[in-house]
């Protein structure tokens, strides 16, 4: 089995290195990462201007792009031979509810989902990314459970979240909804040395709220939490409502 590896901290972050390392055993890994942090870049593109390549290590090519752009360029070009699966990760924080669509980790396993290749996102929501490493071997088994499967479904990926606990202490593995986020006080306005005013998104407090099978449940409860997300996003419920409204020219 082959797998291009990819997040969006940047190649030389824990998460990646731990998550290169539990699928090595599995099979052939090659690694296409951004060259720095690009959290938070969701599903950008980069079109305005060319990217470069280097080679970081063996097997390790880095980007000075987005994690999408990792994915297209890795899929495209820099592979002699076309992965069987695309794993994004192990990003630096959680990805819940909301989170996903801001998500660059996600993204990347989105992007490959687009381009045929099956893609796995994984996050650690505890706080330290130094704890990542203990995760290897049990990463190995869930990645090998899910991989081996010869059926997996079409135009979905895989949101996988890590609860904080140590390895060790897992409850177990629960299949979740998207639950929701939402932030207050994230956004400060303040002045710069030179008096000009300037904005900043980010920090504050968040909350969550889902459903009792949500992935912010699994997490709060000690799971490991596997949502499947789908590239569809059209509400099938609401199509016959809106076909009511009776929108005309
Ligand atoms: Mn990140």
């Amino acid at each position: 089995m082959r797998f291009l590896v990819t997040n969006d901290d940047g190649f030389m972050a824990v998460g990646i290195r731990t998550l290169a390392q539990a699928a090595a055993p599995l099979g052939e890994v090659r690694v296409v990462a951004p060259d720095r942090e690009q959290s938070a870049t969701s599903h950008s593109l980069t079109l305005h201007y060319p990217l470069r390549v280097r080679q970081a290590e063996q097997y390790v090519q880095v980007v000075d792009g987005t994690p999408t752009d990792c994915v297209v360029l890795g899929l495209g070009e820099l592979l002699a031979e076309k992965p069987d699966f695309v794993l994004s990760g192990v990003n630096h924080g959680a990805n819940l509810g909301d989170d996903v669509l801001y998500s660059g980790t996600v993204a990347a396993a989105m992007e490959a989902t687009i381009l045929g290749i099956p893609g796995v996102a994984l996050s650690y929501t505890g706080r330290d990314p130094e704890n990542l490493p203990a995760w290897t071997e049990l990463l190995s088994r869930l990645l090998e459970q899910v991989l081996k499967r010869g059926d997996y479904p079409r135009d979905t990926l895989l949101n996988v979240n890590l609860p904080a606990s140590p390895p060790a202490d897992v409850k177990g593995i629960r299949v979740t909804t998207l639950g929701r986020r939402a932030y207050s006080g994230s956004l400060t306005r303040a002045y710069d040395p030179n008096g000009r005013e300037y904005f900043w998104i980010g920090g504050g407090q968040s909350r969550w709220w889902g459903a009792p099978d949500s992935d912010f449940q699994a997490i709060h409860d000690g799971f490991i939490s596997v949502t499947p997300l789908h590239l569809d996003l059209t509400s099938y419920p609401l199509l016959e409502d809106l076909g009511r409204w009776n929108l005309t020219l």
